[in-house]
Parts: structure tokens; sequence; C-alpha cells
């Protein structure tokens, strides 16, 4: 099988609450997917989705998926897409970092060879565990009072994992932290998200002054240094994510008990076939997981699914639906939620059926 024509389509996906907010006043209102569409001489079509945070979480942005995907894209035509592990290294090989350019074309490659091979991603990713992952729900940066206000529609909705985002004034984050820890039932679970946004010295700060607070402190800082030294002097559960993008700095955050969960990205690591191998290694560390991407719509939710569902449920803390938290559907078969629950499809592939009218016209050809 060869891959003979790559496509991508930009779509705009905004959201319920039409604003997301987080550290240092950064904010998203409306976010710019690609879809990517790897086709073949065998008449499989695979889909993948690349969405990053805006151009100022993680080094990433919308236009780099488009332009790195016409950069890329020629290489891999007249390849293989189910012989994944060399595939990436083509890509590797052609084009040097840039993770997330890879991220859709391999996970389009996954969902060719689940289609090829009759099977769901889950289970060719080691097998689906249970009947369904739990998820958490992101609460935007506002006020003390609006985000504990949030938390009884969220637990309505089924949420039983809050992620509070921080990561702003330490006294005003004690505050949310303070606030939202007692609206909390039995069963729940906080975690503070400061998404790099504390100097050292204000996260120690907040660490003490919530001491007595059941809360995970998430990526307080901006470097790993930072964060270890934050780690040393915290009783809280430690949650590293946005300096922990590749193996090397997984294994050393292991060596130096820097974490006790680990956000891991799709994109961030480059696709399914290396947060896979990731995901693996955690297992066997012993380290818990929150298995997400930077963000997303039906399509991404669908990879997310996948990925979260054939990990020992014992490692999955949590996962995400994207696709719930924006108003425009690209596919059908996604994952739906379900009393703060979703299920990775059980068809071949990723189980989607996108939605070629909201796709619209591609913004990148290559080949064919
Ligand atoms: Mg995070």
């Amino acid at each position: 099988m060869k891959i003979t024509r790559i496509l991508a389509y930009r779509v705009e996906l905004p959201l319920y609450e039409t604003t997301y907010k987080w550290s240092g006043g950064k904010s998203v209102t409306i976010f710019d997917s690609t879809i990517v569409r790897v086709e073949t001489d065998a008449g499989l079509i695979g889909y993948g989705e690349v969405c990053p945070l805006g151009p100022f979480y993680l080094p990433a942005y919308a236009n780099g998926v488009r332009a790195g995907l016409h950069e890329l894209g020629p290489h891999l035509l007249g390849q293989d897409p189910r012989q994944l592990a060399k595939l990436n290294r083509m890509m590797d090989a052609a084009l040097k970092g840039h993770p997330y350019v890879k991220s859709g074309i391999d996970i389009a490659c996954w969902d060719i060879l689940g289609q090829a091979t009759g099977m769901p991603v889950c289970v060719l990713l080691g097998g689906r565990y249970g009947d369904d992952v739990p998820l958490y729900r992101a609460i935007s940066q506002e006020s003390p009072d609006q985000m504990a206000a949030k938390v009884a529609g969220y637990r309505a909705e089924g949420y039983h994992r809050f992620q509070l985002k921080v990561g702003g004034d330490p006294d005003v984050d004690i505050a949310r932290i303070h606030a939202v820890a007692a609206k909390l039932q039995s069963g729940d679970r906080l975690i503070a998200d400061a998404n790099t946004g504390w100097v050292q010295h204000e996260a120690v700060r907040v660490a003490k002054a919530v001491r007595d607070v059941d809360v995970y402190i998430e990526q307080p800082c901006l470097t790993y240094e930072e964060c270890l030294a934050v780690r040393r002097q915290c009783q809280h559960p430690f949650v590293l994510d946005e300096n922990i993008d590749g193996l090397d700095v997984l294994l050393r955050a292991k060596a130096d008990l820097a974490m006790d969960v680990v956000n891991l990205k799709i994109s961030k690591f480059g696709g399914l076939t290396k947060i896979r191998q990731a995901r693996d290694l955690c297992v066997s560390m012993g380290i818990a997981m929150t298995l997400e991407d930077s963000w997303g719509g039906d399509i991404a939710t669908a990879a997310i699914a996948h990925l979260a569902q054939s990990t020992p449920p014992e490692f999955l803390f949590t996962t995400t639906d994207f696709n719930s938290y924006v108003t425009v559907s690209t596919a059908d078969g996604a994952p739906q939620r379900v009393n703060g629950r979703m299920a990775a499809s059980t068809a071949p592939g990723l189980g989607i059926r996108p939605k070629l009218d909201v796709l619209g016209t591609p913004v990148v050809i290559i080949g064919g």
C-alpha cells in the first residue's frame, strides 16, 4: 500500500463558553484546527487532526502545521502508511523537530492501519481496557467565585475531575483553589494547573498556602529545574506537562522523582506512534498519566479516546473530550461524553466519518 496524496483542511472551532483563558492572560476564542487526510492507492483514506492551543502555549502554531505539511508531505508519497515506525523515521529524517507537524499524518496512518486490518486503533495500540475512560473538565481562568460556580454544572454533566486554570496572581490563585475545593464532593479530584505561570517563589507560596487542600499541582513554572525545586518543597501530588516533550526528559523526570503524574499530549510527542512509546514506558515506570492533546475537535478526540482506552486504567489519571467544548462537529462517529466518560469507537481505525461539507476546500494538496 502506498500514500498517493496528502490533503489538509482548516477548520475554525468556536467555544460554547466563548473564551478559554489560562495563565499569564493567555486566551483563545476560536481554535484554528488542521485536519489531515492521507489517501492511498488501496482506496483507504485516513484522517488526523492537529490543533495548537494558540501560538503561545507549546512551540506550535496553526499555520505552522500547514507550512510543515508542504515541507514534509512530498517525502511521504509512495511510502506504506501501515509501516508506522518506518514512516516516523522517515519523517524525522526529512524534517528535524516540529513534532506537531508530524502528528496529524501519523494519526491518519494509524486510521489507515486500523481500516486495513479491520481493527480499532485502541486494539492496535495494545488493547481495549474497560467500557470507557474518565474525563476531566478544564475550568477556564476567572475570578475565584466564578470558577467555583462552574463546578456544580460540570458535575451535573458527569465530571468528577476538575482542572483549575491558575498561574496568575498567586494570592488570587490561592483563593481560586480554596473556593473550588470547597465545592468538591467525595470522589472528586482537583488539579491546579499553573501552565508555567508562576515564578518559583510564588509557586512555593501557593503550595504552602493550600497545604491542607486535597489538590494536585501541575506545571507550576516555566523550566524543568524550577518545577523540580517546587516539587521538593511541596507536599501535594505533582504533575509535569509542558516540559515533558520527549523520552529523554521523561526518563530524567523519573530519575529525579520529579512527578507523580505526567501529562502527555499527542502532538507534543509527534503522533500516536511516539506517544505510545512514552505511554508504555510510563506504565513500566509506574507513572500515571493524563493522556490528551493540546486541543482539537472530533478527530483529535477520537485519537485521544483510542490512546486513553488502550492504557491500563490504574495508569490513566484522566483524559479529555475536547469535542464537547467546541460548537463545530467535523466528523460522525467521534466519542460523545456520557456521565463524564467517553469510549473509543469499536469500528476499524479511528471509527470516524468526516463531514466533508464542514471541512470544505483543502488548503494543502500534496501529490495526485
Ligand atoms: Mg497541563
